[in-house]
């Protein structure tokens, strides 16, 4: 299941990527490209934008394109209605795609670590994740943690498992 946020809801864009869920972000108000690239890459379509939805209802049903209109504004709710209304796992392929740029996390040995991250960092984590494509580091100190927390706190465990 991938996804296409519009700009109404940056910050779902890296939930979903915590959550192990392919995100592209549409930062334009253009919204025959949104339509298009949700349709060529098979994305399901999610925005705040009542207007586009009512004005393009007809297109996305031609076009076979799922979506979900959403009301709140806090993200922690976003992300619970998307995970209700699809069904999300938000735990099998947590923390597997880099929050920057959705591309797959891979596993980092820790001697390959060493002299790149903070000299405390390395004393006190031994799993590491690398990015693929920008090569950034993570740790479990980093935003896994706090993240991890935040998900299991907002979303019933039901959705979860
Ligand atoms: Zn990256």
């Amino acid at each position: 299941m991938k996804f296409i946020v519009d700009l109404t809801m940056g910050k779902l864009v890296k939930w979903l990527r915590i959550a192990g869920y392919d995100t592209v972000f549409y930062n334009s108000a253009n919204p025959d490209k949104l339509i298009e690239i949700a349709s060529k890459e098979g994305r399901i379509l999610l925005t705040r934008n009542s207007n586009f939805i009512k004005n393009k209802k007809k297109i996305l049903k031609e076009n076979g394109i799922k979506y979900l209109l959403l009301t709140d504004d806090r993200v922690e709710n976003q992300l619970k209605e998307v995970a209700a209304d699809f069904k999300l796992n938000l735990r099998d392929n947590f923390f597997t795609l880099c929050i920057n740029c959705n591309k797959p996390l891979t596993n980092m040995p820790k001697e390959d670590v060493a002299g790149k991250v903070p000299e405390f960092v390395y004393q006190n984590y031994n799993e590491f994740v690398q990015c693929t494509n920008c090569k950034k580091i993570f740790w479990g100190g980093t935003h896994r943690e706090r993240m991890e927390k935040i998900i299991k706190t907002i979303i019933p465990l039901s959705y979860l498992s």
